[in-house]
C-alpha cells in the first residue's frame, strides 16, 4: 500500500492535467461519507457533483451491479436488452415525454437534444437551426456543449467555436424574445442554474418561456441534468412550473455515481432518422439496471418528500447563519441550495471545511453550493452547519 502522498504524486505525473486537485485520494464511500487512502472520514455535501443522490455504494445499486453483472455486461447496441426495455418503460411512466434515448453523460445528452432540435428545423422550420440559452449556463465540455454554454471565458476556446447558439440574460423573457430571427429553433435552459451559484428560474419566466415557444413554433428544451431526479424536491424541476418542455435532458442523478444519461422527447420531435444518433453504450445493460434500482428505490422511499423536508430543514439552518451575518443570500430548491460568504473567498472556506472532514464545492468566488445526498439525515445537516459555522 503507497501512503497518500505516493498516490497523489504518482496521479499528478501521469494523470492528465485538466484542474488543481487538492492532495486527497478517495478510497472507500457509505451513505453520506467518504474515506481517503489513509482513512480520514468527510461528510460529503459534494455528492460527485449532486450525482450519488442514494449516497455512496447504496446497497441497491451494488446488488443490481452483481445481479445483472452475472447475467449480462454488454450486447450491443444492435439489440434491445431486458433492463433497457423494462427501465425505458419505467421511465417514460414518470415523465411528460414519449421517447428515450440512453447515453452515458449529461454533456451526450444535451448533444443530442441540441441535434434533434436542429433535425426538427431541417424537416420542418425551414433549416431553422440556432438555440437560444442562457448567460452564465453550463451545459457540459463537449465542443458543441461548450458552444451551447454561458461562460464568457470560454467563447474563445478550441476556435473556431460551433455556431449555432445565442446567449442571453437568465430570467429575462423579453431578451429571449428579442434574440429570436427565422433562424431560432430551440430555446435551452437549466430549470436551476447550477455552475452559476444556484440561481432558480421564476416561475413568470419559464410560463412566459413556455408561451413564446408555443407562439413561435420554438422547442423548448430542459437541462435536467443537474436538477432532475428529485433534486429540487420533485422528479423533475419542470413540475414545479406547471408545464412541460418538448425535450430534457438527464445524467447525474439517474446513474447515481455509475454513468447515465438519457435524451427524452415529445413524440412530435422524435426525427432522427437511421444514422443520426448512436453509440456503443446506448442501453448498456448494466447502466439500464442500475437506472430500474435506483427509480424504484425513489419511489419505494418516497426520496422527493424527503429532500422537501430535508430542504426545508437546511433553508432553516442556513437562514439561522445569515441572521448571525456569517452568511448571504441563501437560495436554491430542495437540495440544491447555495449562499455567499461575507468574510472569506469560498475557495478558503472550502479547503478550511476539508481539513475539518466537510467537502464543499464553490462554483464562484464567494459562493459555496450544497448538493448533498438525497438521503441525508437531519444529523449530518447539523454536522455540516456546525463546520461551516467555525470555519466562518
Ligand atoms: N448540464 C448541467 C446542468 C450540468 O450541471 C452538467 C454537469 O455539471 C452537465 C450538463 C454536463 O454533464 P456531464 O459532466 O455528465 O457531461
Amino acid at each position: 500500500m503507497k501512503s497518500m502522498k505516493e498516490y497523489f504524486d504518482s496521479a499528478e505525473k501521469k494523470y492528465m492535467f485538466v484542474s488543481k486537485k487538492v492532495p486527497v485520494v478517495m478510497e472507500k464511500g457509505k451513505g453520506s461519507y467518504l474515506w481517503d487512502v489513509d482513512g480520514n472520514k468527510y461528510l460529503d455535501f459534494i455528492a460527485g457533483w449532486a450525482v450519488t443522490l442514494l449516497g455512496h455504494s447504496h446497497p441497491a445499486i451494488t446488488k443490481a451491479l452483481i445481479t445483472q453483472g452475472k447475467r449480462l455486461i454488454n450486447a450491443s447496441p444492435a439489440f434491445y436488452n431486458r433492463p433497457q426495455v423494462e427501465f425505458t418503460e419505467l421511465l417514460l411512466a414518470k415523465t411528460c415525454m414519449d421517447r428515450v434515448f440512453f447515453v452515458s453523460t449529461g454533456a451526450e445528452a444535451n448533444e443530442g437534444a441540441v441535434k434533434l432540435a436542429r433535425k426538427y428545423g431541417a424537416l420542418h422550420k425551414n433549416g431553422a437551426y440556432e438555440v437560444i440559452t442562457a448567460k452564465d449556463s453550463f451545459h457540459g465540455r463537449t465542443l458543441a456543449m461548450m458552444a451551447a454554454t454561458g461562460k464568457d471565458h470560454w467563447k474563445k476556446l478550441f476556435e473556431p467555436v460551433m455556431q449555432g447558439f445565442v446567449h442571453v440574460p437568465y430570467n429575462d423573457i423579453d431578451a429571449v424574445r428579442n434574440a429570436i430571427t427565422d433562424k431560432t429553433i430551440a430555446v435551452m435552459i437549466e430549470p436551476v442554474q447550477g455552475e452559476a451559484g444556484v440561481i432558480p428560474a421564476s416561475k413568470e419566466y419559464v410560463e412566459g418561456l413556455r408561451k413564446l415557444c408555443d407562439e413561435k413554433g420554438l422547442l423548448l428544451i430542459f437541462d435536467e441534468v443537474q436538477t432532475g431526479y428529485c433534486r429540487t424536491g420533485s422528479l423533475f424541476a419542470y413540475e414545479q412550473y406547471g408545464i412541460e418542455p418538448d425535450i430534457m435532458s438527464l445524467a447525474k442523478g439517474i446513474g447515481g455515481g455509475f454513468p447515465l444519461g438519457a435524451l427524452l422527447a415529445k413524440e412530435k420531435f422524435c426525427v432522427f432518422e437511421a444514422g443520426d444518433q448512436g453509440g456503443t453504450y446506448t442501453g448498456q445493460p448494466l447502466a439500464m439496471a442500475v437506472g430500474i434500482a435506483i427509480l424504484n428505490e425513489i419511489i419505494k422511499k418516497d426520496l422527493c418528500g424527503h429532500v422537501r423536508e430535508m430542504g426545508d430543514y437546511l433553508m432553516g439552518r442556513l437562514k439561522e447563519l445569515e441572521t448571525k451575518r456569517l452568511v448571504k443570500n441563501v437560495r436554491g430548491k430542495g437540495l440544491l441550495v447555495a449562499f455567499d460568504t461575507v468574510k472569506k473567498q469560498g475557495a478558503d472556506v472550502v479547503s478550511e471545511a476539508m481539513k475539518k472532514g466537510l467537502l464543499l464545492n464553490s462554483p464562484r468566488p464567494v459562493s459555496i453550493r450544497l448538493m448533498p445526498p438525497l438521503t441525508i439525515k437531519k444529523k449530518e445537516i447539523d454536522e455540516m452547519i456546525r463546520i461551516v459555522e467555525s470555519v466562518l
